[in-house]
């Protein structure tokens, strides 16, 4: 299809611009993949070519407004506005581009999909995250913010039976166990080095609990660049077990009896240089208030799939109970110490992982803390106990993603936040995500999430 002319030239005045078309041809990069995140939690996108990248990085490419109503089967949904007429473009980030190691001569840059005249389009995820932190800013706060990413490391074989392609585990090493390090290493260290050619910078590693099963946490940064870092992350995960003949899954249970693979999420609030989770009282409170407010709602979006319920269970350190402590690794927020001296505390939201649409679901935490400190919500008690242990004292987390979604109908700031075309066609996508795999068994759901996750 040929692209229309079009008049914006968005970034053409970018300083960004030349180096990049400088570093693509001394790199030998022929594709550049201009990728999304959509309505499904799916990494999408389209790749211009080294010779037109020029005029793309200034108009971008045209793409149909439909695909931010197709689900993650692939299934398109009926959303006004979002049908076969209309078009948007994949405007880069020119801030973003990086050479991908793990499919030499392709590059990314992560963007954002946009009307043709170039505004912001109601439907853009990264939009809505660079809206929120306006928006914090506001207030005179920037939120800092890292995924913490667990992933199960195996290959995709085909089930003896007939049915859908499994995940085999690479081992059964036991939690922090050593040989873990042994089984896993020779992609580890292609992953590590991955990452840190892309500029996301390595901070721990070891193999967790359940066959196959890995973390690798990356260091903290500002929220935007934190949401991209996870999609860096996200890619080069799969993309390195590919070019082994692995196949490595970020799907929140790819293993149904075996520990659920989270994406933690930390987070530091800042004014004026200072974390206001050391001496703020007061906006420290009103965002953890704010948060637990909002968490049936939040869930919705931080725990985007059908898949991501089945491990919010208790007694799994996943967190099921919206409650928050100090170091409670069954609350849905974690008190973090500070390592060190020199440390910083930060907060640990559990219920979060790599179904999740990284925009949205720090927009969403934006919006939600921030709601927090200005109406001065109470946090109430921090808790200190395993809550499964207080039967009936503390509220559960929603239980299934409808469960979720309805709460997220309800929540008036959150729906507002999203704005009408965005919280209509999310609930379009996962409500209709929700029926697929309801009508379908769990071998049928797992092989969903862990192809696409
Ligand atoms: N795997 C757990 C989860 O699903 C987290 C375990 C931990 O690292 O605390 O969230
Ligand atoms: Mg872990």
């Amino acid at each position: 299809m040929r692209d229309r002319p079009s008049v914006t030239k968005i970034n053409q005045l970018d300083p960004n611009v030349r180096r990049i078309l400088e570093r693509a041809e001394l790199e030998g990069v022929e594709l550049i993949r201009f990728l999304y995140a959509d309505h499904g939690g799916v990494i999408r996108g389209k790749a211009a070519s080294r010779s037109r990248l020029a005029e793309r990085l200034g108009t971008g490419i045209g793409h149909t407004v439909a695909m931010m109503a197709m689900n993650m089967l692939d299934q398109l949904q009926d959303v006004e506005h979002l049908g076969p007429v209309g078009e948007v473009r994949i405007v880069p980030d020119p801030a973003t581009y990086v050479p991908l190691p793990y499919a030499p001569g392709a590059a990314a840059m992560l963007s954002d999909l946009r009307q043709q005249d170039g505004a912001p389009w109601g439907a853009c995820p990264r939009t809505f995250l660079k809206d929120a932190i306006d928006e914090l800013a506001g207030e005179g706060y920037a939120l800092v913010a890292a995924f913490e990413p667990e992933f199960t490391l195996g290959r995709r074989l085909p089930d003896p039976a007939g049915g859908p392609d499994r995940l085999v585990p690479i081992d059964d090493s036991l939690c922090y166990a050593a040989t873990g390090f042994d089984t896993a290493h020779d992609y580890t260290i292609k992953l590590v080095r991955a990452l840190e050619t892309q500029g996301l910078r390595v901070e721990h590693y070891h193999p967790e609990l359940g066959p196959g099963q890995q973390e690798l946490s990356v260091r903290h940064a500002p929220a935007l660049r934190a949401a991209d870092n996870h999609v860096i992350y996200r890619e080069t995960v799969r993309g390195v077990a590919l070019r082994m003949q692995m196949w490595a899954s970020l799907a929140p249970k790819p293993l149904a009896d075996q520990a659920g693979n989270g994406a933690h999420l930390h987070l530091s609030l800042w004014r004026d240089q200072h974390n206001v989770f050391a001496d703020d009282g007061a906006a420290r409170a009103g965002f953890i208030g704010g948060l637990i407010a909002h968490l049936p709602a939040l869930t919705a979006l931080t725990c985007g799939s059908v898949n991501s319920f089945r491990r919010l269970a208790p007694r799994t350190w996943a967190s099921a109970y919206a409650v928050y402590g100090p170091d409670n690794r069954e609350a849905a927020i974690r008190l973090c110490s500070p390592l060190g001296e020199s440390g910083e505390p930060n907060l640990e939201l559990k219920p979060s992982d790599s179904s999740a649409n990284p925009y949205l679901s720090l927009g969403a935490v934006i919006h939600a803390g921030l709601d927090g400190i200005r109406r001065g919500l109470d946090p109430g008690e921090p808790v200190d106990v395993d809550p499964d242990t207080r039967p009936g004292r503390y509220p559960r987390l929603p239980a299934s993603l409808d469960e979720a979604l309805d709460a997220l109908e309800a929540d008036e700031v959150l729906m507002e936040a999203l704005g009408p075309l965005r919280r209509t066609a999310y609930l379009a996508v996962k409500r209709s995500e929700a029926a697929a795999f309801a009508a379908n068994d769990v071998s049928f759901e797992l092989f969903h999430h862990l192809r696409v996750f």
